[in-house]
């Protein structure tokens, strides 16, 4: 008997029933034989030394592809597993996977949690059984032999359940487990790892279910990779806008208090308040009106919109005030946004009508998707709303995207990509049901895109239910993508609300809505600048601004107190560091909160109307005239981060 193998690159050939993917390996080329790690059959991984047996497409899984990489952090949660058990017989086993950047474990032990101490013990160990190099024999279980394994696992118990029959699994020495995968066909392969972390993770997510400690790590093929990922990710910890804005004291989350409630610091609440002035001016001069709207209303508001039928698990649930009355927080601002456009009988003249505001809205996001300011419940977005006749929608999407192109120079935001996103065409139930709707308003929106010369990909499937929408990628210091600003095409609610506008010729049309937020949420947006300038902000979003440092409190502090004052009086953020502190240590600290301009003032200052200099970030000192630095403080602020 033989079957048939089809190769990546359609390449056909016949083997004898039950080779392997290691001989076929072998049998194209030695170096390929060394560089595989497992088998792809189906687009499913198989194990290098299992016998195929039926005919199917190959591919051959090396240590050069991603997938490599996948199956390397697979047979690492399967060793951290492995020497785990023996250092610690009682314990108790959750999850364990391959992840984008290496792998976990999911543990639990009734007396003495595996915790970040213990993490050398455990590499120990590993490196031990990867020494030993035994064999990593691959096994099927019954589920009743695996029921009979596992009984006094609670965990492991659920997830046999949920595995099939019979189960693959892997077994080294006593140690058997299925959880990670298939894997490479030796330890190794495993040399360069590290474990890295334990943190709390809920069985199966859930908050209400027991936590478990989830114990991560990392490997790589080569030991220089390991190296690179070490620096990668103590470049992620410096710039964690949650650690930072912990020591810079911007703000916090206090789960006790509520999961996804910032409470904003001084500090912070100072970076987001210029923001807001900056967005709120900005657009005032582009032609928006500045309202306010409340965050709860009836929950009838969100039915009409149609939030209720397909937005609801976002939504917090409904307060029933007992008198018959629903009420509802707000997900988003646009229902807000049409009663204000509904207050009045709009006529032509006044399209495009645009309505903004820094709007406050609630999602319910899930607990393990929450983190620190960039995924929160509560949330205010820089939200607007314009209303316009259909034959306007390609010159308002365009005005827009050039505000939205003006306000990241401001900010100095350069690496960004658009991303026009459509309905699935293969889904269309799932969408507002109109075709010519989504038809036109698609091809007008990639009108507009190739009018403004600007380069954009298109992604099917990425829609709101309601229209068509292009986002605005940013990628964040970490290298990750994430959407900043949004315009999105809207014929529904105009409809589902009745919205009209009286035409010149007199009769009532219909207006298209078009939603768009230029920064986003104040939340995120922080989160992502303070990853961006990892915590040195630019003087005119940094908290304070200049700190005064007198030399000798009893001599020098009348001066600094007017210098203060002429500061404030120019619109400056000015502390006195009036602490009986070494004049050294005031200087440092000062370069910790990361505030752009130090002033020292001593005798010489003082006599000459003059301050001593230091910038963030830099050594030396220069001297100037008090008047000639506010000058230039004050322009360079008024340029922002351009
Ligand atoms: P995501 O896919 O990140 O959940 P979304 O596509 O649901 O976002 P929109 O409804 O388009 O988001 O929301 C508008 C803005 O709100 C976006 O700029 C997004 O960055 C921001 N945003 C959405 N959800 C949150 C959240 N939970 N915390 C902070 N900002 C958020
Ligand atoms: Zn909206």
């Amino acid at each position: 008997m033989s079957i048939q193998i089809t190769f990546p690159d359609q390449h056909q050939q016949d083997f004898e029933d039950g080779v392997t993917v290691s001989a076929i390996a072998s049998g194209i080329s030695n170096s390929l034989a060394k560089k595989a790690v497992a088998g792809k059959l189906d687009g499913e991984f198989i194990d290098l030394n299992l016998p195929i047996e039926h005919d199917g497409a190959l591919e051959i899984i090396t240590k050069d592809s991603d997938e490599g990489l996948q199956i390397l952090w697979q047979t690492g949660a399967f060793v951290l597993a492995a020497a785990l058990k023996e250092l610690y017989p009682d314990i108790h086993f959750g999850q364990g996977a391959a992840i984008e950047d290496g792998f976990y474990y999911d543990t639990d032990r009734k007396d003495g949690q595996v915790s970040a101490d213990d993490l050398e013990t455990v590499a120990k160990k590993m490196r031990e059984l990867i020494k030993a190099n035994a064999a990593l024999k691959p096994v099927l279980l019954s589920r009743a032999e695996a029921f009979e394994m596992f009984k006094n696992d609670p965990f492991k118990k659920q997830l046999v359940e949920a595995a099939g029959d019979p189960i693959k699994g892997y077994q080294l020495g006593d140690f058997v487990d299925f959880e990670s995968g298939v894997l490479a066909p030796s330890l190794s392969v495993l040399k360069h790892f590290s474990l890295l972390s334990v943190a709390g993770a809920y069985w199966e997510g859930k908050s209400s279910n027991p936590m478990l400690q989830r114990i991560y790590g990392t490997a790589y093929f080569k030991e220089e990779d390991l190296v690179e990922d070490a620096k990668r990710r103590q470049e992620a910890k410096d710039r964690d806008h949650r650690v930072i804005g912990r020591d810079l004291d911007l703000f916090f989350v206090d789960p006790e208090v509520g999961a996804g409630l910032p409470y904003w610091m001084p500090n912070g609440a100072t970076i987001r308040r210029t923001i807001e002035r900056y967005i709120v001016d900005k657009e005032v001069a582009d032609g928006y009106e500045h309202v306010y709207t409340p965050v709860l209303a009836n929950l009838d508001l969100y039915k009409t919109s149609g939030h209720w039928d397909h937005y609801r698990e976002d939504m917090f649930p409904p307060m029933d005030m007992g008198d018959g009355e629903m009420l509802e927080l707000r997900p988003m601002n646009c229902p807000s946004h049409i009663q204000i456009y509904k207050h009045h009988i709009r006529s032509y003249r006044e399209l495009p009508l645009r309505i903004a505001e820094l709007g406050q809205m609630h999602r319910y996001e899930k607990s393990g998707a929450l983190s620190g300011l960039q995924r929160v419940r509560e949330m205010t977005l820089n939200d607007g709303h314009t209303f316009v006749a259909l034959d306007q929608v390609q010159e308002e999407f365009k005005k827009i995207l050039s505000l939205i192109m003006d306000v990241y120079k401001d900010f100095n935001i350069n690496d960004y990509t658009f991303r026009l996103s459509y309905r699935d065409p293969a889904n269309t139930e799932k969408y507002f049901d109109d075709d010519k709707m989504w038809n036109q308003s698609q091809t007008m929106l990639k009108a507009a895109m190739d009018e403004m010369g600007l380069d954009y990909y298109e992604a099917e499937g990425e829609a709101a239910f309601y229209g068509p929408k292009l986002d605005i990628q940013t990628k964040t210091a970490l290298g990750n993508e994430e959407t900043m600003s949004t315009i999105q095409l809207d014929f529904m609610l105009p409809e589902r609300f009745d919205l009209t506008y009286v035409g010149n010729d007199g009769e009532d049309h219909r207006p298209v809505m078009i939603h768009r937020g230029i920064v986003g949420t104040m939340e995120r947006f922080v989160s992502y600048l303070i990853e961006m300038y990892k915590g040195a902000f630019p003087t005119w979003l940094a908290p304070t601004q200049v700190e005064l440092i007198p030399v000798n409190l009893d001599l020098h502090m009348d001066y600094v107190k007017e210098l203060r004052q002429k500061m404030v009086a120019a619109g400056l953020r000015v502390k006195i560091d009036d602490r009986n502190e070494k004049m050294g240590y005031k200087i440092r600290e000062a370069q910790t909160k990361k505030v752009p301009y130090t002033l020292v003032v001593g005798d010489k200052e003082m006599g000459e109307a003059g301050v001593a200099v230091r910038k963030y970030g830099e050594d030396s000192t220069t001297e100037e005239s008090a008047k000639m630095f506010i000058e230039s403080i004050v322009a360079e602020i008024g340029n922002y981060s351009r």
